[in-house]
């Protein structure tokens, strides 16, 4: 036996309906393999290899127990016999693994994205274009019904139990809150009117199954709406759930419409558990906290602070199946971290693609993307320790390779290093991290400060060029000025810059260094979020470090580019910080006066003490020419929009196939 360094994470905890030795959940996580050709035996080898990664209970994305529950047209639903012989698939993989599963029971009420959505009122959810259809009250009877039917089918199936989908500003907090309840039947009025469609469900779910199966209930715990539900109302609520015959009470933060950042990167690592922490005392039935849980310590702080009897987590269960038993053996270091993007989970999902993850492209393509040991040992050259050469290296020495990984650097991160400066992009620091521990734990040979010369590539029998990027300079007259800088210079800590900044650019870049312009390096703390974000009272803390101006050739807003998830954040806190924007911009020069330009056929100036340029980058490819048979990757071999995602899955790939 070894000293666990997480005595809480890993002690046993009675649930009731069984046992677990150890606090973890993996939460539910829709991955769009639900829908696809051959879901079901993908999900089942996604499912099972988290269970021999140490996951001992996890639970299932959201399936609808209806037609009309569907999240989309074409989403899961558990209704009938054959769709339980499909489900069959995972959880006798999962059971193979050592592990236990629970289905998410999930009726999207007026969340559902068709035309066929149904809800307490007819008021239309400000994030689907449909408008509800009221539920007649035999309908309300009969959605019940369906969750039980569910319940009772997930079991023939041989699920563990099931969650049961309260939260988030599904169907279930649709009843709860009068902000979407306007009922004047038994289902609406009073607290303890609108309460009763949720009860309701537990009871029948309850009586629908045996003691030995579980009932997570998802409880919204803060809804971050208009007439959200008071502390005293969820309190009550939660009391009731129990009583109901909830075996467990896990936590939901924020409806999915709520304009407040609830898992993005900026959020503070555990910056919710305190909303569970509140609840715990008046309950008998274990709680379990979420949101931005993603390492061993932050879980392990969360449960030694008693803010919670459990921790769950979805995404960091994408980037690393085998976070568990890695904690477990105490290799914290070799966990390959969530860094809380959402460009490839999230996102993906939000565009009806299958999720991945950025830093773990094998995510969800289990069954394809296979890591094989090599045929024939070979020496490699890696150049550029960038994501794509990193990932190249890492994923080349794992399958037995001698690789050697070269950068003009003295650290690894290409991009990275740039990026992780950006105050509430500190998660990338754990990226490197991750890299720097499997550089070595694999054996590469690792050669920092220094520019690979063609003669020592000649010897080796794959070249990979990783050589990256450098930015694009500003070709006006006036250009040279020691004042306009690129974005490289300024995340690096070379210029500092002065009192009133141009941003020249609107991609994903300039939006960075502009947060870094009036934020600074350092994380913000969760009062400060909190207070920023309207969840605490206080003074919000946005003067800026800077007065910036987004300058950009497009009409489009910055950011533009990025993702779904997180593009309306980073306008909302450059409004915010009071960020001026300026469209349609042509450039004309640069004088002491300061930038000449014109916008809608106007002549204009605007002064500056520096100028920062963040208008794209250029693909290093010097190494190119004198290396044909090379191959080459990530944004040497395409500068466009910069892009970690595709960087760590081209590097993967092509390291997989050598
Ligand atoms: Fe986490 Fe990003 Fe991977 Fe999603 S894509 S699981 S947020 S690291």
């Amino acid at each position: 036996m070894h000293h666990t360094l997480y005595p809480h994470l890993f002690s046993p905890i009675d649930l009731g309906a069984f046992r677990l030795s150890n606090r973890i959940i993996m939460g539910s996580m829709h991955t769009g393999l639900e829908e696809e050709p051959n879901g079901f035996q993908r999900m089942a080898k996604y499912y099972a290899l988290r269970a021999e990664g140490g996951v001992q209970l996890m639970v299932t994305g959201g399936i609808a127990p209806d037609w009309f529950g569907k999240l989309t047209p074409h989403a899961a639903k558990l209704t009938n016999a054959k769709e339980v012989n499909q489900h069959r698939i995972i959880t006798e993989a999962v059971h193979q693994a050592g592990g236990k599963i629970c289905m998410q029971i999930l009726h999207a009420g007026r969340y559902a994205y068709h035309p066929w959505n149904i809800a307490p009122s007819r008021i239309k959810a400000p994030i689907s274009p449909f408008t509800p259809w009221k539920m007649p009250s035999w309908w309300v009877n009969q959605t019940i019904n369906h969750f039980a039917r569910a319940a009772r089918l997930a079991m023939d199936a041989g699920y563990d139990g099931v969650e049961i989908m309260g939260s988030e500003g599904y169907l279930i907090n649709q009843f709860l809150v009068s902000h979407t309840n306007h009922r004047n039947d038994k289902w609406g009025g009073t607290f303890d009117q609108r309460k009763q469609f949720a009860i309701e469900i537990v009871q029948r779910v309850r009586e629908s199954i045996t003691d030995k199966q579980l009932i997570i209930y998802r409880l919204s715990m803060s809804d971050m709406v208009p007439q959200a539900s008071t502390f005293d109302e969820v309190k009550n609520l939660a009391n009731d759930v129990e009583r109901a015959g909830a075996n467990v009470i896990n936590t939901g933060i924020g409806w999915h419409e709520a304009r407040i950042p609830t898992i993005a990167q900026m959020v503070p690592r555990a910056a919710f558990t305190d909303v569970t922490a509140a609840l715990k005392p008046f309950l008998n039935v274990p709680v379990i906290a979420t949101n931005r849980i993603n390492k061993p310590e932050v879980a392990e702080m969360v449960l030694s602070l008693g803010h919670a009897d459990m921790v769950s987590m979805a995404r960091p269960f994408l980037a690393d199946p085998q976070w568990v038993s890695k904690a477990q053996h105490n290799q914290s270091k070799a966990i390959n971290t969530c860094i809380a993007c959402n460009q490839a989970c999230l996102d993906h999902i939000f565009n009806q693609k299958v999720a991945s993850c950025l830093v773990n492209p094998f995510a969800c393509k289990e069954t394809e993307m296979i890591l094989t040991p090599a045929e024939r040992i070979k020496r490699i050259a890696v150049v550029g320790a960038g994501p794509a050469g990193l990932a190249a290296a890492v994923t080349a020495a794992e399958r037995g390779h001698r690789v050697t990984l070269f950068d003009r650097n003295k650290q690894i991160g290409g991009q990275l290093l740039y990026a992780k400066q950006v105050s509430g992009k500190e998660e990338f620091e754990e990226t490197l991290r991750y890299f720097d521990h499997m550089l070595m734990a694999k054996g590469v040979d690792v050669k920092l400060n220094q520019d690979a010369e063609v003669h020592q590539l000649q010897d080796f029998d794959e070249v990979i060029l990783a050589t990256g990027v450098r930015p694009r300079a500003l070709d006006i007259p006036g250009h040279q000025d020691p004042r306009v800088v690129p974005y490289t210079d300024v995340l690096s800590g070379q210029v500092q810059v002065g009192k009133k900044a141009i941003v020249i650019g609107g991609g994903g870049i300039a939006v960075d260094t502009t947060i870094f312009l009036i934020k600074g390096s350092q994380p913000e703390s969760i009062t400060d979020f909190k207070q920023k974000w309207g969840l605490l009272a206080g003074e919000q803390n946005t003067a800026p470090l800077r007065d910036v101006v987004i300058m950009m050739r497009s009409d489009k807003r910055p950011g533009q580019s990025l993702g779904k998830t997180t593009a309306w954040i980073h306008r909302e806190e450059l409004k915010k910080y009071k960020v001026k924007v300026k469209n349609k911009v042509a450039y004309l020069h640069i004088d002491e006066q300061g930038l000449h330009y014109t916008q809608d056929g106007e002549t204009k100036v605007e002064p500056f003490d520096h100028i920062v340029v963040c208008a794209g980058q250029l693909s290093n490819t010097e190494l190119i020419v004198a290396l044909p048979k090379a191959h080459v990757i990530g944004g040497a071999a395409k500068a466009g929009e910069l892009d970690a995602k595709r960087a760590i899955d081209e590097g993967t790939r092509l390291a997989m196939n050598l």
